[in-house]
């Protein structure tokens, strides 16, 4: 065999595997795009007037799904004038996070969530909890400054427990 037929049969073999590689790429970020689509539509059930977040819980192979919002227990009143007030708001809302959370009764052993913000400390301490490896989020705005401390803090404890935080690469 000439070095040209060896280069050659090299190349082959590494297109295929790039191929391959970047096959199993495109067809997660198609995934990631789709469940963060049904985070988005579950936000908008959400009553708070000023951030409406939804987060999806998604099993290895996308076999089961739970889904949350933010909002306050139910049967407690959700009434405007106390949405509109964040004193009165905070100490009453849970998380989308923790509301998906709440709703799963499952092992969550390498789920991955979707949520439509970057999960607060508290939410991605319970995540970590729960066991979930993979949490992605949209492209990040710069909004919500006042959260950018409990952020920190979560990045900070999911890169201790090599949790991955991943930005989706485009705005929906
Ligand atoms: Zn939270």
């Amino acid at each position: 065999m000439s070095m040209a037929d060896a280069v050659g049969i090299w190349n082959d073999e590494l297109e295929d595997q790039y191929l391959a590689a970047e096959y199993v790429i495109m067809r997660r970020e198609k995934w990631d795009h789709r469940y963060m689509e049904i985070a988005h539509t579950v936000a908008k059930w959400s009553k708070d007037p000023s951030t409406q977040v939804g987060a999806i819980l998604v099993a290895p192979g996308g076999r089961q799904i739970f889904w949350g919002y933010n909002g306050f227990p139910a049967g407690v009143l959700d009434a405007p004038d106390l949405l509109a007030d964040r004193e009165q708001k905070y100490p009453r809302v849970i998380h989308a996070e923790a509301n998906a959370l709440l709703m799963s009764n499952t092992d969550l052993s390498d789920w991955v969530c979707y949520c439509t913000l970057m999960p607060c400390s508290n939410c991605t301490a319970m995540l970590i909890q729960k066991g979930i490896t993979r949490v992605v989020v949209p492209k990040l705005t710069g909004k919500h400054d006042h959260w950018q401390e409990s952020f920190r803090v979560a990045r900070h404890m999911a890169d201790q427990v090599g949790m991955k935080i991943e930005e989706l690469t485009h705005v929906i």
